[in-house]
């Protein structure tokens, strides 16, 4: 087992990997800007580090400070999180280079997944469903060949940076005489943006579900899935409130895209935890993107499942083999969470500052996962969630129960927070069936 493990990470999902580390019985060192001396696992950890000032450019993003911290510390590993440095391939290469562990896959599997083209390629290759689309970059000089390409694909398209990532770098085109244009500005704004002007075209699907698959994999031939979860509610490709399983799938479809994506693992020699982003219509899924690190979502798929994903996590980065198979895999119950952020719960305007007073729910079938307490003070520089509220029942309503009284019970002061969306939501009706559009909150919304 890894000897000691250094976050390169803050809040809620730093607490998250510490208490996994403890568990293991793996110790921890805390990397922190100086805005953040007060977070709750800085205190916990064995050993903590400052190692810049508030901006993150400075401190969570400045490769060589935490390669040195993770020197004089003498840690033998370094976990990335989610955001940040975690889908860094350069990071990646750079930690191992050093003589670190990387805590995920191999750089050279970050970089395939983070070139959108190469993604769909090799998924297509391993038998994962994708969105009808160009097959390929769109050629730099041939508008006739990109006009035939989008009327065999049919209007309307979606033009897409192969480098693009957080909902950037993405154009809809309805009609022909907008196709080349769009072309041309996506490509240009890819260029300036990512530094890589490659563009694609895919199929725009109208009214679909986000639905997403976990897998994980140790790298040794042995790979696994934790059946799927719904993160369709989303305002501005920002997910608000997820659940696992996702309602109303169609079954056949389902298990052929749960054993799709665990063999695609095996194909790609994938290693750590992974998702698989797909987007759901009329009973058929379409792969978009696979994100190689842990989401922040993924409690909800611990809740129904019983797998600790960042234990797993730690067990295949310190050499260990999976320590479950396929068929010990058991789906049980219903989970939801909702993302709580220090935000106006109807502008959105952030909202950090002192928290005056903090009471988190309890009781059977809830968690939280949140590094604030009262007389923290959320600092202004980085993400506003300051909490995940999850609520587990033996079905879909009695989760959904658990999660508005649950709601009705968390009290956080001092700041704004957008319990009151939270609140609305899962007592609107559409929602209460289950089965949502990405579109549907953003309707509702008036957005
Ligand atoms: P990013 O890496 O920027 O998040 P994705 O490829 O995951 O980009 O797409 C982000 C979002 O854009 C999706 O969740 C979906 O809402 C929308 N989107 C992407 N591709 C399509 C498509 N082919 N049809 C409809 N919507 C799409």
């Amino acid at each position: 087992m890894l000897d000691k493990v250094l976050i390169a990470n803050r809040g809620e999902i730093a607490l998250r990997i510490l208490r996994a580390c403890k568990e293991l019985g793996i110790k921890t060192v805390a990397v922190h800007s100086k805005a953040d001396r007060e977070l709750m696992h800085v205190r916990l950890a064995d050993e903590a580090v400052c190692i810049g000032p508030a901006s993150s450019a400075q401190s969570y993003l400045n490769i060589p400070a935490l390669i040195s911290a993770a020197e004089v510390t003498d840690s033998s590993a370094i976990h990335p999180g989610y955001g940040f440095l975690s889908e860094n391939a350069n990071f990646a290469e750079q930690v191992e280079r050093s003589g670190f562990t990387f805590i995920g896959p191999r750089a050279e599997t970050i970089r395939l997944m983070g070139d959108k083209v190469c993604a769909i390629e090799s998924m297509k290759k391993a038998g994962v469903p994708t969105v009808p689309g160009s097959d390929g970059p769109l050629p730099e000089d041939d508008e006739g060949g990109i006009m035939a390409t989008a009327r065999r694909i049919g209007y309307p398209v979606i033009i897409k940076a192969a480098a693009g990532g957080g909902g950037r770098g993405m154009r809809v085109v309805h009609t022909e005489a907008h196709l080349l244009s769009a072309v041309n500005v996506t490509r240009t704004e890819a260029l300036s943006a990512f530094g890589d002007g490659t563009v694609y075209m895919e199929k725009f699907l109208e009214n679909p579900r986000h639905v997403e698959v976990q897998v994980l994999a140790d790298g040794q031939g042995n790979a696994i899935h934790l059946y799927d979860r719904d993160c369709s509610l989303q305002r501005r490709h920002q997910k608000v409130i997820e659940e696992a399983p996702a309602p109303g799938i169609d079954e056949a479809a389902r298990a052929e895209v749960l054993e799709a994506c665990r063999q695609a693992c095996i194909t790609i020699n994938y290693r750590g935890a992974g998702t698989f982003e797909f987007l759901y219509e009329d009973g058929k899924f379409f792969f978009i993107e696979m994100n190689t690190r842990v989401q922040v979502e993924h409690p909800v798929t611990e809740m129904v499942t019983g797998v600790d994903i960042v234990r797993e996590q730690l067990r295949i980065a310190s050499g260990l083999p999976l320590s479950i198979s396929q068929e010990e895999v058991k789906l049980t119950g219903h989970a939801f969470e909702c993302r709580i952020n220090a935000e106006d719960a109807r502008t959105f305007m952030p909202s950090p500052g002192k928290v005056t007073l903090y009471h988190p729910p309890g009781g059977l079938g809830v968690r939280v996962d949140s590094h604030i307490y009262t007389g923290y003070t959320v600092p202004p520089h980085y993400d506003s969630l300051i909490g995940k509220l999850i609520t587990w029942g033996a079905d879909r309503e009695t989760a959904l129960t658990r999660m508005r009284v649950a709601l009705d019970e968390l009290l956080v002061e001092g700041i704004k927070t957008n319990t009151d969306l939270h609140k609305d939501l899962v007592r609107d009706g559409y929602f209460r069936q289950g089965g949502v559009n990405i579109h549907y909150l953003e309707k509702k919304l008036g957005l």
